[in-house]
């Protein structure tokens, strides 16, 4: 994929090369935007173990370039139910080999698949001309006041004491942002994320050891186990070779590690968490690796950004650094994948209006194209945050009127999987247009 020959209308830079940054870079070029990507790490990086893509990102994925969805489908481990297992977990609930089923939401033939978050990146990376991508680049400063466009771009400066210029600047730097330190200000409790008192034990299993200590079926489609203040998600992903397991705990505690959100852990750490437990959870923690890592589940529930673009109009956010959700719902990297796909829409309709020779300054027909962006993601980003936190609670039995009561959970669960997973992506192609044409003729007027 090479920049297209009429690229030079205006310039992209993208600051992280996560699913979000990745996919907006996709999004743009095959729209003839010309992009650059600076990433802090030294080149494609192994993070985050095992991602589940719901139908709402698959979707996504086809509508922002198609060869995207073709590498999810490439690297994903298709389940082998199409239904979503919610079983107890708990030791009270012990029935034939030690799980209760609660109740099943559907997700559609091949809906839900998981994939390793690595080899999607890396697969995705490999399809980006490496003309456009930048290792050790860590952001440290953006500079756009003073702004005008003719001549005087955005200007982002990196740790390593090199600078670049772009017309625009689009933030995909996950949770702990600058960019979004750049557009809401460092004193702003929202540049900050907060702690949700719960972490996640992360690891993989070869299927081969899970395999004779856990049933075919839990070795091979995707489950829920429910607990009293923790919860463990289990899914196959590298073709069904290994079993990805997060399991998650709620911490009454402040997490120690400042600004890290990893620190090591081991298996016994992780079997006191669960000892409480029924056979099979404490099984799935029997067969983690004696080394684990820890993951705190930081989200911006309690201080939600009231803006995903910058005063000066040239600069916006997208992804975990506009709106990280904690992981319950196994939607952010999706939500991030709607992002890249209303920003490049509202940049596309920006390069034709650009391109009509209409008189109006670039600079506001940009900020017209974020600011539409932001109009149709902000509601829906906001509510997964929410949504999130709330999911997480209700699979811990911390939600005082739904408890243990899984009649009450069961529509309450679907209701907000089915607002996720169904949602219209072209609805909201159509009305990021609709805002930005509104933006644009209500200049003309
Ligand atoms: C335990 C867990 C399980 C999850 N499971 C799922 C799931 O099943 N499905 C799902 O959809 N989502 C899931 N998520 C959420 C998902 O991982 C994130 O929402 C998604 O990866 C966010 O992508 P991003 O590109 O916005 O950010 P990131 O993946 O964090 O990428 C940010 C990139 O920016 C780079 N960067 C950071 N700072 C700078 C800087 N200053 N300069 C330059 N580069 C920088 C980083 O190195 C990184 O490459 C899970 C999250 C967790 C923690």
């Amino acid at each position: 994929m090479g920049d297209s020959a009429d690229s030079t209308d205006f310039s992209v830079a993208i600051v992280g090369l996560g699913i979000a940054g990745a996919t907006v870079a996709f999004g743009l070029l095959s729209r003839g935007i010309s992009v650059k990507v600076y990433e802090r790490a030294p080149g494609c990086h192994e993070i985050g173990a095992g991602i589940g893509m719901s139908p709402n990102a698959e979707r996504a994925m086809l509508q922002l370039d198609p060869r995207i969805h073709a590498v999810f489908r490439q690297v994903a481990t298709p389940n082998t139910e199409d239904w979503f297992q919610y079983v107890e977990g708990s030791e009270d609930s012990g029935v034939g080999d030690g799980e209760e089923l609660l109740f099943k939401v559907y997700l559609g033939n091949r809906g839900f698949e998981g994939c390793r978050r690595a080899d999607f990146l890396y697969e995705l990376t490999k399809l980006l001309p490496e003309s456009c991508l930048q290792f050790n680049k860590e952001l440290v400063e953006i500079l756009d006041d003073n702004l005008g466009f003719d001549g005087k771009k955005t200007q982002l400066r990196f740790r390593d004491g090199s600078s670049a210029e772009a017309d625009i600047v689009v933030g995909c730097d996950g949770i702990r942002s600058q960019v979004r330190r750049h557009i809401l200000g460092p004193e702003n409790p929202a540049s900050s994320p907060g702690y949700t008192h719960k972490f996640a034990f992360r690891g993989m299993v070869p299927i081969h050891k899970a395999k004779g200590r856990l049933s075919e079926d839990k070795c091979s489609t995707r489950y829920m186990h429910l607990g009293e203040n923790g919860h463990a998600l289990t899914f196959p992903v590298a073709m069904g070779t290994l079993l990805n397991v997060v399991a998650f705990v709620t911490d009454p505690e402040e997490w120690a590690d400042g600004e890290k959100l990893t620190a090591p852990a081991t298996k016994a750490e992780a079997a006191r968490c669960f000892s409480s437990f029924g056979p099979v959870v404490t099984t799935i923690i029997d067969l983690l690796d004696e080394k684990l890592d820890k993951w705190a589940i930081f989200d911006t529930y309690d201080h939600p950004a009231n803006t995903y673009v910058s005063k000066a109009g040239t600069t916006c956010i997208l992804g975990d650094s506009a709106h990280a959700a904690a992981p319950h719902h196994g939607a952010g990297a999706g939500f991030a994948i709607e992002d890249a796909l209303a920003l490049s829409t509202a940049l596309q309709e920006a390069k034709a209006v650009l391109k009509s020779s209409n008189g109006i300054e670039k600079r506001l027909v940009l900020e017209d194209a974020f600011f539409a962006y932001e109009e149709v993601r902000l509601e829906r980003t906001r509510w997964l945050v929410e949504s999130s936190r709330f999911i997480g609670e209700l699979y811990e039995r911390q939600v005082p009127e739904f408890g243990r009561d899984h009649d009450r959970c069961l529509p309450e669960v679907e209701k907000r999987c089915r607002t996720i997973w169904d949602y219209d992506v072209d609805e909201m192609v159509r009305n990021t247009k609709t805002s930005f044409k509104a933006k644009i003729e209500g200049r003309r007027s």
